[in-house]
């Protein structure tokens, strides 16, 4: 091992850097499509998918009705689009953040 190069370790949880404000694209769940896999849940870099009570949005079946749904917290999403990459059933689109300030 080199000392003069050690291996940078964070001392903070991730929860730590709200790195919304990073974004430029900001994902959005179409539930209809979504069959609540939570492939998007796993690769997401930041803890930016949380899973909410199966209740809370809609469902393309009754039986996926039952199962918990992703919801994506905006304060701690950059924006990469990784969940919209992996998605299965391309349920995340990614939207232009300004398109959606015009609309507000
Ligand atoms: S990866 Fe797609 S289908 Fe699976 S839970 Fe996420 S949004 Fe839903
Ligand atoms: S765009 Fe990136 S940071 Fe945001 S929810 Fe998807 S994977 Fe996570």
């Amino acid at each position: 091992m080199n000392d003069d190069f050690p291996t940078p370790i964070t001392t903070q949880p991730s929860t730590f850097n709200k790195t919304g404000t990073w974004r430029t694209f900001r994902p959005v769940i179409f539930y209809d499509k979504c069959i609540r896999c939570m492939i998007c849940w796993k690769f997401c870099p930041e803890p930016a998918i949380i899973i909410v009570n199966a209740e809370k949005y809609t469902a393309p079946r009754d039986a996926i009705k039952k199962l918990d749904a992703p919801e994506i917290n905006y304060d701690y999403c950059k924006g990469c689009g990784i969940c919209a990459n992996e998605c299965p059933t391309k349920a995340i689109d990614m939207v232009f953040e300004e398109s959606l300030e015009e609309r507000e």
